[in-house]
């Protein structure tokens, strides 16, 4: 049988009894046959709290001291894993990410994975070992421990196992895989057997808790990932990996991703250059922005409304209220009571009934759509925040989810 790649979040290895589940896990896969790779993120809130600590003696430090400081959490549960699976009798060893070969461009605590050197962790599988992996970090050519940016254990895993041409990279987590609503705002959410990565892709940016890089990263090599619960028996969510039945017809998920303030800028003048010298600046202090929506001008002016992360909003404001008084616009409004509520399914592909339903559902519910945006297999709505339930939940009915 050949390499299976594992993964587990920080809630799984919070305290030493999940630790100790976690090295079952390990194990019974091992015993099945499989060569095993496990990923760990570190224990609880350590990251978060390690940010904390730094912040607390310094509020803008060294990106290479913080990347340092942070890889100590992966490399103490990965060591903690590798001395359970030992107890259990089986050989083991624990790797930090610059010993598995997870080499990566220089930006320290957003690096990019540049390769995968499989050499190290291929000759210790070769000696029947279990390999533990420090997950979210690597090295960079200056061999600089680097972080790979927050949550992305999941994307140390799948590149992982797409270096050790892995059968597949399981993704262990506190729920039993991925849902078609979250079961915590839709009652009837349903756990998904299989979603494609396309989907999968739209869901992680449209509020699904997975890291998108991932999931992008896991679709450009083909490696199917699959999601499942480290405390439950269960088959899971299979990602990618098979062909989806073309003209699935249908809305396959609902997600509300509740991180979301709108800006809009008040009596823009209608004019060449003035798009970029609004959105330049907040490029360049890497605010990302996401919807944009201007008006059709009317005497030469526009409203322009777009959409930051409500963490970003802040500094928006920051930049804008500089900015409207060198572009001659009047002034601006913003609102962070907003949600993002997105159908997603490749069914809707050329398929325009779909956004007539959705808009239909959320009006029988009196909600209020304030923007709308869409891709190919997605529609989004931007609603008030009061209303996520009552949409949400609309939704997941309008579109069969429910049955
Ligand atoms: N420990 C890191 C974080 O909290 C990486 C991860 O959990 O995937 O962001
Ligand atoms: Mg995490």
């Amino acid at each position: 049988m050949g390499i299976v790649v594992h993964k587990y979040g920080g809630s799984s290895v919070a305290d030493t009894n999940k630790i100790s589940n976690v090295a079952q896990r390990i194990v019974e896969s091992h015993k099945e046959g499989f060569q095993v790779v496990a990923v760990v993120s570190a224990m609880g809130k350590t990251t978060d709290d390690l940010i904390n600590l730094a912040n607390s003696l310094n509020t803008d430090p060294n990106p290479r001291e913080m990347d340092l400081l942070m890889s100590t959490g992966e490399i103490v549960s990965c060591s903690l894993v590798s001395m359970a699976v030992a107890s259990l009798g089986f050989k083991s060893i624990a790797l930090t990410g610059e010993q598995a070969g997870v080499r990566t461009d220089q930006l320290h605590t957003k690096a990019r994975i540049n390769k995968m050197v499989p050499e190290r962790i291929n000759k210790e599988l070769g000696q029947g070992k279990i390999v533990i992996v420090a997950g979210f970090q690597g090295v960079n050519e200056n061999n600089e421990v680097t972080t790979l940016g927050r949550g992305a254990s999941d994307l140390s895993a799948v590149a992982l196992a797409i270096g050790l041409k892995a059968d597949r990279c399981e993704i262990y987590t506190d729920v039993e895989g991925i849902f078609d609503a979250d079961p915590n705002i839709v009652k009837k959410a349903k756990l998904l057997p299989y979603i494609g990565f396309e989907e999968m892709l739209e869901m992680a940016n449209y509020g699904a808790k997975m890291q998108p890089r991932s999931i992008e990263l896991a679709a450009a090599f083909n490696m199917p990932i699959v999601v499942k619960s480290s405390f439950k028996e269960g088959k899971g969510t299979l990602i990618g990996g098979e062909n989806t039945m073309e003209n699935d017809n249908r809305v396959n998920a609902v997600t509300v991703d509740k991180n979301v303030a709108k800006v809009t800028i008040l009596s823009v003048p209608d004019k060449p250059g003035v798009a970029v010298s609004i959105f330049k600046p907040l490029s360049e202090k890497g605010i990302s922005v996401d919807t944009i929506v201007q008006n059709a001008g009317s005497n030469n002016i526009t409203d322009l409304t777009f959409t930051v992360a409500r963490s970003d909003l802040n500094s928006t404001i920051e930049i804008i209220k500089d900015l409207i008084k060198t572009i001659g616009a009047t002034g601006y409004e913003t609102n962070s009571n907003l949600v993002k509520i997105s159908v997603i399914g490749t069914g809707m592909q050329n398929n325009p009934g779909y956004a007539t339903s959705m808009f239909g559902a959320l009006a029988d519910s009196s909600v209020n759509i304030e923007l709308i945006t869409t891709s190919e297999i997605r529609i989004t709505c931007i609603i008030d925040e009061n209303q996520i339930e009552t949409a949400a939940n609309a939704l997941h009915s309008a579109f069969g989810l429910s049955k």
